[in-house]
């Protein structure tokens, strides 16, 4: 297992307090594009900036990596910022890479004057095609020999909007023969005349990621910036950039960790949207989706999804962990957490024939405290109706019993949680032969759910009373993909899709089901932990089942 895996991001940062570097001082920072919602992958590394930051007694800012205009939104940013704030971690400031815009420009500029970046004429595709591969040096452009004068005018009007989109990118002059791509002359600035959730109408050009990052983190002081292991090819960009220019700090080191990916889930935001888009799933909060707003209405608790990083830890191996490793932590969590409730999610009657009736004919109705959360006393008890018209689970009851099913069958005595004993003695069926309704007889001398004669029973089964019984509406949830590595065989994730992944149920709760609060998860008896949605009373969402699946 990962489990206890060395944290060689730690290992590097005491190298480097331990040398003295930036001073003893240890700043990082999280930074999400804001073209999406956060999901369990950002989590990942959001635990990993924050937690590092803590732990030397550091600073981890969010910083918005708001460079491309056409794909964000101010929508975007409040719901990374919520999604934070609901994991748990508090920004020391809230910084966007669009507040450097002047200061990179200018920048810009001074490496144009170094001879170090020229403006190419030439657009993307005959760029992209001049690149060349592994092995097959790059051609070099012919506008990469421009004068410095000739430069820096160019760049002034790409600057003042005289040209149109795409017309002429900014490039970095480094090796068109270098064996890592990305130092080929990499793209600075592209032209876009978009309108930018900041800036405006401020800028025609916009600076690409690699140009953005290192000179964002150095501008902020950032001392370690952590990041995934896709950008480990991009380090000598990073370090090219910050090891020509000017900087009023000490150079900031970028370190690459794994990515968090888990079985029969995709993190891309694409194919994320595109779930959104064809009405796959309900939107970006939909519980099955892996975002981190979905989670949170499914019922995760922030908790269990820090624990489950912090027991990931950081390594320099990608790899798939198991969903069930991650529900294994919900529901380690949701077990000392949520209160139990008794809910019917198939109901069948239970009529008890030998129920008695008060002096005025009507039946007689019992309270039986139950007790909140067996994991936590002070929780208390609770009061459940019960009577002799119940629901019980469809699947609790068979008439002709297969081997090692010990739940009700006809003359079988079983416990009803809390209450009594009863026994079934015949049923009601439709005109299809579907069993509608089990009789059954009580033995009023086991008030509580216990025989006095010490006769034993081999099944407790949960009920509602059919007179106080709450309607609600059930989601249970099945896996979205229906292969741990969706994908797989064909390239396509959303080939694999799950066309079963909701079951909606009509189901019966016992009355004190209405005082869970919007958003709160609570065990249903026997079934697993249901989150009630946050914002329609009677919906739950089954969070995960009781059984755990991980056998570490
Ligand atoms: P896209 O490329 O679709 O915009 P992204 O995953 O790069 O998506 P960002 O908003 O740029 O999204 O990511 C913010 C930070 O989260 C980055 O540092 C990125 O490395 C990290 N991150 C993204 N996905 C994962 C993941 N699956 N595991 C760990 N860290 C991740
Ligand atoms: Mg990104
Ligand atoms: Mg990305």
């Amino acid at each position: 297992g990962t489990s206890g895996a060395g944290d060689f991001i730690s290992d590097a940062i005491g190298h480097d307090i331990d040398g003295g570097v930036y001073k003893g001082r240890v700043q990082t920072r999280f930074p999400p594009e804001p073209n999406g919602y956060l999901h369990i992958g950002h989590a990942k590394a959001i635990t990993v900036d924050f937690g590092t930051a803590e732990k030397f007694g550091g600073v981890c800012n969010v910083r918005l990596d708001d460079t491309n205009p056409v794909a964000e939104n101010p929508e975007f940013v409040q719901s990374i910022l919520d999604d934070i704030a609901w994991l748990g971690y508090e920004p020391a400031a809230v910084l966007h890479a669009s507040g450097y815009f002047e200061q990179l420009y200018q920048w810009a500029r001074y490496l144009i004057e170094q001879g170090l970046a020229y403006v190419d004429d030439q657009d993307n595709e005959t760029i992209s095609a001049q690149r060349g591969g592994y092995g097959r040096p790059g051609v070099e452009s012919p506008f990469r020999d421009r004068s410095v004068e000739e430069n820096l005018d160019l760049f002034t009007r790409m600057r003042a909007g005289e040209f149109p989109d795409g017309s002429r990118v900014l490039r970095a002059k480094i090796d068109m023969a270098s064996d890592n791509m990305v130092l080929r002359d990499p793209v600075m600035y592209r032209i876009r005349h978009a309108e930018h959730h900041q800036t405006g109408m401020q800028w025609p050009i916009y600076p690409t990621y690699d140009w953005a990052h290192g000179q964002s983190d150095a501008i902020e002081g950032v001392t370690h910036s952590l990041c995934t292991l896709e950008f480990d090819t991009h380090r000598p960009l990073y370090d090219w950039y910050l090891n020509h220019l000017p900087l009023p700090t000490e150079k900031p080191r970028q370190i690459e960790f794994a990515r968090l990916e888990l079985t029969y889930t995709i993190t891309s935001k694409r194919r994320l949207a595109r779930l959104v888009r064809d009405g796959i799933v309900d939107g970006w909060d939909d519980p099955r989706m892996p975002t981190l707003r979905g989670l949170r209405r499914r019922g995760y608790p922030a908790k269990a999804v820090r624990d489950f990083c912090a027991y990931l830890g950081t390594t320099r191996t990608n790899a798939r962990h198991n969903i069930e490793e991650l529900e294994s932590f919900v529901r380690r969590e949701l077990n000392t957490t949520s209160r139990r409730r008794m809910v019917v999610t198939r109901p069948l009657h239970l009529v008890i024939d030998n129920w008695p009736t008060d002096e005025n004919g009507s039946p007689v109705v019992e309270y039986f405290p139950l007790t909140n959360n067996p994991e936590n006393p002070d929780e208390g008890t609770r009061l459940a109706a019960f009577t002799g018209d119940l629901f019980i689970e469809q699947e609790d009851f068979a008439e002709t019993p297969p081997p090692k099913f010990f739940r009700l069958a006809p003359g079988r005595e079983v416990r009803l949680r809390g209450a009594y004993l009863v026994t079934a003695t015949g049923v009601v069926k439709d005109e299809n032969g579907q069993v509608v309704e089990v009789h059954a007889t009580y033995d009023p001398a086991t008030r509580g759910g216990d025989a006095p004669d010490g006769r034993k029973v081999k099944s407790t089964m949960h009920w509602v009373s059919v007179p106080h019984a709450v309607d609600l509406d059930v989601a249970l949830y099945d896996r979205l993909f229906t292969t741990p590595n969706p994908g797989e065989s064909t390239g396509e994730p959303l080939d694999d899709l799950n066309p079963d992944s909701r079951e909606l149920l009509s189901a019966k709760g016992e009355a004190a089901i209405t005082d869970v609060e919007p958003g709160q998860v609570v065990q249903f008896e026997r079934l697993g932990y249901f989150a009630a949605d946050p914002d329609r009373p009677g919906l739950f969402h089954r969070t995960v089942g009781l059984r755990d699946e991980w056998a570490a």
